[in-house]
């Protein structure tokens, strides 16, 4: 089904929830706010007085947050601190039935953790805004946001939260976290990839840049900004990394040969 062609293309105030308030979240956070939803968190940090500044509720404890009857929750943490978190979340607390939404930028693993220990009333949609606080920052048309209806019940639920996307314009694709995962692997673990190299090299601007080497900058520029955990991330708990990794050491080899065999022949 694709959200623009659900039953509820009107506007509907949600009540979402989000755990683990670092930068992706509050990113997010604000966007939600202009539309009108109400916005409560949570995280590991104390995010008090951020919250209190936007007109957010933070909670401190888990349990309270989960009593403060959220429609929808979104999962925010980091891919290496899902399965710990998830499996601290007080579920006995939730107060109904409760649509999950993780965004992390892996798609199979939370699948997985979150199938295992989702109460099973709870609906579950795997989402991955292809884009963060420096790609959207002037807004998000036409910027993919891609989603997995992997266990939705509650279908008109799911189509207002995928309208927060469509409505402003994001590229909506539906596809399987497996599939996501063999093209992210090949696309933004690849680019990351390259622009931490480049930072271990410490590439800077020079004054004789061209188009070509500038792209190459931000590319190391962007990468930099997200940190570490989300790299490692993107390597640990996508199983089709480790192959793309390989690949780039073999294709860095063959060039090597070619130019070696290119030096000989002078
Ligand atoms: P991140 O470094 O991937 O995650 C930071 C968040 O993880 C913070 O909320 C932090 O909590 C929490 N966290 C880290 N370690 C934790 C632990 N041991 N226990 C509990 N919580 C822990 O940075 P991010 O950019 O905000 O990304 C958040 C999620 O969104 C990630 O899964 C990422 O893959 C996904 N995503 C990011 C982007 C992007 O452009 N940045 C785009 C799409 C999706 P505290 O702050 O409370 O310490």
């Amino acid at each position: 089904m694709s959200p623009s062609s659900s039953s509820c293309s009107q506007e509907k105030t949600l009540r979402i929830g989000i755990i683990g308030f670092g930068p992706f979240a509050q990113f997010l956070a604000k966007n939600l706010i202009k539309q009108g939803h109400f916005i409560r968190a949570t995280s590991r940090s104390d995010y008090s007085e951020l919250c209190s500044n936007l007109g957010i509720l933070f909670f401190r404890d888990m349990g309270a947050f989960l009593e403060s009857d959220n429609e929808i929750i979104i999962i925010s943490t980091s891919i290496l601190s899902l399965s710990r978190v998830v499996e601290s979340i007080p579920f006995h607390c939730l107060k109904r039935p409760t649509l999950f939404v993780d965004v992390l930028s892996v798609k199979e693993h939370p699948k997985d953790v979150l199938l295992q220990i989702l109460p099973e009333e709870c609906d579950l949609l795997c989402t991955h805004p292809m884009f963060g606080p420096e790609s959207g920052k002037d807004g998000w048309t036409d910027l993919t946001f891609m989603y997995d209806m992997v266990r939705i019940r509650d279908q008109p639920l799911c189509s207002f939260f995928l309208h927060v996307f469509s409505s402003e314009g994001c590229k909506m694709l539906e596809m399987t976290c497996e599939e996501h995962d063999r093209l992210a692997a090949r696309s933004q673990f690849l680019t990351h990839t390259i622009g931490r190299i480049l930072s271990e090299m410490d590439v800077e601007p020079t004054p004789i840049d061209t188009k070509g080497f500038q792209k190459l900058v931000q590319v190391k520029e962007s990468s930099v900004k997200d940190s570490f955990d989300l790299f490692s991330g993107l390597f640990i708990h996508n199983r089709f990394a480790r192959q793309q990794m390989k690949n780039l050491e073999v294709a860095l080899e063959k060039v090597k040969e070619k130019l070696q065999e290119r030096s000989k022949m002078r």
